[in-house]
């Protein structure tokens, strides 16, 4: 159990929880490559020194000692993107290790063999781009040390038949890992376009595309953690149409719609960029107003309450205009969320009560 936890531990090094979810999967699988890298090297590099070939016994140590460094490089706090360094120190690495191998035939000849772990490391560290471009370099350099006339740039002997088909076989197997690194990438792509628009989806009204109560949550929070650290002012604003069961029964509940979603947008239309609007209920909008105070919030309240008084609607040639009321708090830093918004609410039942189409602060 303890070696589980350890394992999952060291495979999940440099994994942190504010990275997407697609960096995080990244840095764990750099973590499986080094560690089966140094494994598998330092095993064989043990052989190799039992069997006295202190030459590849070295040399593949030397490699597990790289892979290592990959896997201590993530857990660094020195770099700036430490998962980039250490992916080029095990593409590298390996690289440098399959050229050795193919230069020297490594085991009675069987070196060569493991020059098909390239491919998708190279891939998948790099991308398409890099990685075919690491690949295409790969194969020039090992096809130069092959074929290099009379095997002078070799230090064993290989039959023509087998560097040849080497190289077809290596690079089959190269094309078809781009050919799947792509349709993983774009599908990739997709998921995450289609993630991003449902999650959009969710934090919107569909009637009129203002934030919902989600959304507004989620804004919420973060401005009142934000104004909680920074001692900055925010003060929220509960605004209702007044008597607008009359509008649905005079005019429909479809003209009905199509004020709420009106006088939306025309709300919105005169806020700043940093200030929110959700539809919070039926024909009720919830402002989010950062570094903004009470008294600056009641001059806002009052401009848009003239505007939406001011403004005509029309049905079947008949005209009508909707009034707004709207209770206004400052946050204090002694409310929680729910606090704050059940004193805007308050507010604005007291704004309903003093007669309707008047703004109230406490
Ligand atoms: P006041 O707020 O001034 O006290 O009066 P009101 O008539 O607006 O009050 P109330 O909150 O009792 O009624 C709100 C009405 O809004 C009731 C409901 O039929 C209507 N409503 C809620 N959601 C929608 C909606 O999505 N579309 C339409 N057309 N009407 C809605
Ligand atoms: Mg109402
Ligand atoms: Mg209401």
């Amino acid at each position: 159990m303890d070696f589980k936890r350890f394992i999952q531990n060291h495979l999940n090094t440099g994994v942190v929880q504010s990275n997407n979810p697609e960096t995080n999967q990244q840095i764990f699988i750099a973590n499986l490559f080094s560690f089966i890298g140094y494994t598998v090297t330092f095993l064989m590099g043990v052989s190799a020194c039992i069997r006295h070939d202190w030459l590849l016994g070295s040399v593949l140590l030397i490699a597990c000692a790289a892979f290592f460094t990959s896997h201590l490089i993530l857990r660094s706090k020195r770099f700036e993107n430490p998962y980039k360094v250490s992916a080029n120190l095990v593409t590298s690495s390996l690289m440098i290790l399959m050229l050795y191998l193919v230069f020297t035939g490594g085991v009675n000849g069987t070196g060569p063999l493991w020059i098909y772990i390239v491919p998708p490391v190279a891939l998948f560290f790099g991308g398409m781009r890099k990685g075919t471009r690491n690949l295409g370099i790969f194969v020039l350099v090992i096809s130069a040390l092959m074929f290099y006339p009379n095997n002078e740039w070799l230090g064993t002997v290989y039959t023509f038949e087998f560097k040849s088909r080497l190289i077809y076989s290596f690079l089959t197997v190269s094309c078809l890992f781009a050919l799947y690194e792509y349709v993983r990438k774009n599908s990739f792509q997709r998921i995450k376009e289609m993630s991003q628009k449902f999650e959009k989806q969710a934090m919107c009204d569909p009637l009129s595309g203002l934030l919902n109560r989600r959304g507004m949550r989620e804004k919420l929070q973060n401005e009142f953690d934000r104004s909680q650290r920074y001692k900055n002012d925010l003060t929220l604003m509960m605004c209702d149409i007044d008597h607008f069961k009359v509008v649905n029964d005079k005019y429909g509940h479809d003209k009905g719609d199509e004020v709420i979603k009106s006088l939306g947008l025309n709300l919105q239309a005169g806020l700043r960029k940093q200030d929110s609007l959700a539809r919070w209920g039926g024909e009720e909008y919830l402002f989010l107003l950062p570094e903004t105070n009470g008294e600056h919030a009641m001059q806002l309240a009052e401009k848009l309450r003239k505007k939406v008084a001011d403004t005509q609607f029309k049905q079947n040639d008949k005209l009508f205009r909707v009034t707004i009321s709207i209770g206004i708090h400052q946050i204090a830093t002694t409310d929680t969320i729910n606090q704050a918004i059940t004193k805007a609410d308050t507010n604005l039942y007291k704004a309903k009560e003093q007669g309707r189409n008047r703004c109230i602060i406490d």
